[in-house]
């Protein structure tokens, strides 16, 4: 039976040592699901020219923020790589070039939420890159060819933020409304991912005002499209994880199968 795929919306770097309503449905997801054999996560913080996916047998713990407690940057995800799932990613997008990268690793887009999905970090996870210079159409056909993995015992994930606002984040305050652009976007998507509608989606640049607003710079946006590739007509579409956070960060997790 195939793994669903899944986008999670991973917030504040926080969530990975915090537990709350978000967290606990994460730990929730990963009891739900069947064991995949691997993970192959396409974060948010590993945005950079050209596609790459991580292929060292032991991959490191990226601290990629500034400004946490201590608490934070103790934290490691211990799970091993695996590096004939990379060599499988390559395979299934030649003729692109897919590097093998030794000097990522896990950043925080993935551990965070992993962190509470697998606790003991004891499947293998291999990160894959998003090439800023592509765009949403590209990582769309990137993600369609991934699809196969689904089958293979393979959890595909997504991590980002389908709404991700940083400049009107209401960084410490408590119980920051959300912006109504920013509901009002959410609403949108979420009636696109129910119908299906794959292409309004990938062209979200030129859903106005709100979308703009809700996804400034591509890169939390965009790990949603590659799962929306993954999707097959025969999938539910599911809504594990709500809310928003500081008013500008939707927390939607969105489950294809
Ligand atoms: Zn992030």
């Amino acid at each position: 039976m195939a793994l669903p795929a899944i986008f999670f919306g991973h917030g504040n770097p926080m969530n990975a040592i915090e537990t709350n309503g978000y967290t606990e449905a994460w730990s929730a997801i990963g009891r739900s699901l069947p064991r995949p054999r691997a993970i192959l996560s396409v974060s948010a913080h590993w945005y950079q020219p050209g596609t790459s996916v991580t292929a060292v047998s032991r991959p490191r713990t990226i601290h990629d923020f500034g400004g946490f407690p201590r608490a934070l940057y103790d934290v490691t995800y211990p799970a091993p790589g695996d590096r004939a799932l990379a060599e499988r990613v390559q395979a299934l997008l030649a003729p692109l070039v897919v590097g093998l990268d030794e000097k990522w690793g896990l950043d925080h887009g993935t551990w965070s939420v992993l962190r509470h999905v697998y606790p003991a970090a004891d499947v293998p996870v291999v990160q894959l890159s998003i090439d800023e210079a592509e765009p949403a159409s590209y990582h769309y056909a990137l993600g369609r060819k991934l699809a196969p993995l689904r089958d293979e015992g393979v959890l595909v994930i997504g991590s980002g933020n389908l709404v991700h606002n940083l400049h009107a984040y209401g960084w410490g305050r408590k119980e920051v409304a959300p912006y109504d652009w920013a509901q009002r976007f959410e609403k949108l998507a979420r009636e696109f991912l129910i119908q299906g509608d794959d292409a309004a989606l990938v062209a979200y640049e030129s859903l106005g005002r709100d979308a703009l607003l809700s996804a400034p710079t591509p890169d939390h946006y965009l790990p949603l499209v590659y799962v929306m590739g993954l999707r097959r007509p025969e999938d539910d579409v599911t809504f594990p994880v709500e809310g928003f956070d500081g008013g500008s960060v939707s927390m939607l997790a969105i489950r294809f199968g």
